[in-house]
């Protein structure tokens, strides 16, 4: 085991777990066992939000300004450590190396971000009546937890520790069980940045962990990002116990082709979008809505799919259940009638025989009650769905019941703006497969792809991450008293 037994992370150290409860940690990339992580306990729990809540008050109340000077660091790190970061979320992961880079740089870019929370958190002040003035202050809101998914071992966490930390907070994060390892380097740099012992802390552990953490009296907020299953009994858990949550959930994000549409641009983009990070990503083209006659753009989709090499350009899946699960959903839809253009199903990467590997997979002639239209199949495949008009592509997109990502392929803006105005998404592309909205935008979807107030990144995290305070002074005893003055 390359990685040996893991430990907690609490108080500023590596801490042994209380719990007999172990987990293997394998390599998605060719099945090599890495590691075993402890399943922690209540106990584990406790000392970490001891921890927390010893460490918050002083953190809390330094100025923002000298807050922020750890992060500066933290993101010098992050650069001086990416070969490093890289290497680990390849191996845990089991993604591409430029997969696991782009992860890094984001993560970059999220701490560069929150590194001008003195630029955007600065008060409003106004003299709201003579003599009379209001402030407004952001204040921590306190103990924090941050409950991750597998699919971004470095990115989610990085959505949450730098803007959550930088407001004043103190962190307790829960790594996924099944890729523990990137979480423990980064409470690594984020100690060798300067930040103070007990600010930052990381339980591993399972649904036992998120179930306790939800339960908490010592936590303040809860933010999770996993699969709509989940999301809702987390919501629902840490809502119950009077926190503040916003739990992120699944995604099946439809992207509608005009004919119009610039016909290599559009293949090579929702290529990219459906088997980056081989699918798993929440925000990966699942179903793609062909309006009119698009034979000439799903050609040149199934030849950019065939360029896409599992091992090579393509990364494994998280597991073998993950394999399976992905290469049911493909023969289901064969079974019902839908036609495989280019099939991903029993690859095997020479060398990586132990390895979890689905080919790109590209399915035509889907409808909209096979399974692969409807539910989320995280991995690397796309669904196509032929429709008449974009009245029909609308209605199928709109009776989804998730709301991450939409996209619409046109040369035609005023077709664009019809479609982005009436999709029921959060983030909505016009001609690119996978629109994140980079920093300071925030990132968040609508209907059970998130369940809360705010986005969990950007400026609406801010509102999250804090308590709003507003101060209102008078110094002008000889002014008439009344309830304005
Ligand atoms: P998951 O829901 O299985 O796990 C997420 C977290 O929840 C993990 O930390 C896990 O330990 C915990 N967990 C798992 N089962 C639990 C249970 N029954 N009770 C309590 N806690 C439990 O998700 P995953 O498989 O790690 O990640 C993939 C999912 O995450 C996909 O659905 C994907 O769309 C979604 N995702 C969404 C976003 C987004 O921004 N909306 C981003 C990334 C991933």
């Amino acid at each position: 085991m390359k990685y040996g037994v893991l430990s907690n992370y609490i108080g500023g150290k590596k801490t042994p777990s209380a719990s007999e409860r172990k987990m293997d940690v394998f390599s998605p990339l060719d099945g090599t066992l890495l590691g075993q992580i402890p399943l922690s306990n209540q106990t584990d729990l406790d000392a970490a939000v001891t921890a927390a809540k010893s460490a918050a008050p002083a953190w809390a109340a330094m100025p923002v300004k000298e807050r922020v000077q750890v992060f500066f660091k933290y993101k010098n790190l992050l650069e001086q450590h990416f070969d490093e970061l890289t290497q680990l979320v390849h191996e845990e992961n089991g993604k591409t190396i430029d997969e696991a880079k782009a992860e890094i740089e984001k993560s970059i870019e999220l701490t560069e971000f929150a590194c001008s929370m003195p630029q955007l958190i600065s008060g409003e002040v106004q003299e709201v009546s003579r003599g009379v003035e209001c402030v407004t202050q952001h204040v921590a809101v306190g103990v924090v937890a941050s409950i991750a998914p597998f699919n971004f071992p470095a990115m989610v966490p990085n959505w949450t520790i730098p803007n959550a930390i930088v407001l004043g907070n103190a962190m307790i994060l829960k790594p996924s069980e099944i890729v523990p390892l990137s979480s423990l380097r980064l409470a690594e740099l984020l100690k060798a940045a300067g930040l103070p012992d007990g600010i930052f802390n990381i339980v591993n552990g399972d649904r036992e962990m998120v179930e306790a953490i939800c339960d908490h009296p010592g936590i303040d907020a809860v933010s999770f990002v996993g699969s709509t299953k989940v999301a809702k009994l987390v919501y629902q858990r840490a809502s119950a116990s009077l926190k503040r949550v916003v739990a992120l959930g699944g995604a099946k994000n439809h992207l509608m082709v005009l004919p119009d549409a610039n016909p290599a641009m559009t293949a090579s983009n929702v290529t990219a979008s459906m088997s980056g990070c081989a699918g798993q990503r929440c925000m990966a083209a699942s179903a793609m809505l062909g309006v009119g006659n698009i034979d000439h753009i799903v050609t040149l989709i199934a030849e950019e799919a065939r360029k896409v090499v599992p091992g090579k350009n393509l990364g494994a899946v998280i597991s073998a259940q993950a394999k399976a699960r992905i290469e049911d959903y493909i023969g289901q839809a064969e079974k019902a009638g839908a036609k495989i253009l280019v099939d991903g199903r029993n690859v095997v990467v020479p060398g990586k025989e132990g390895g979890y590997y689905v080919g790109p997979t590209v399915i035509d002639y889907v409808t909209p009650d096979m399974s692969v239209a409807r539910e989320e199949i995280f991995g690397p495949v796309i669904s196509i769905i032929r429709v008449k008009n974009l009245e029909e592509a609308i209605h199928i997109e709109n009776a989804n019941p998730y709301g991450n990502a939409a996209s619409v392929f046109t040369q035609s803006g005023g077709l664009a703006r019809w479609v982005a105005d009436r999709v029921s998404a959060g983030m909505v592309g016009v001609n690119i497969g996978v629109p994140v909205p980079r920093e300071p935008f925030s990132f968040g979807g609508w209907n059970e792809s998130k369940f809360g107030a705010c986005d969990i990144t950007g400026k609406s995290s801010i509102e999250f991450w804090t308590k709003l305070k507003k101060i209102t002074t008078k110094w002008n005893p000889e002014a008439r008293t009344n309830w304005m003055s």
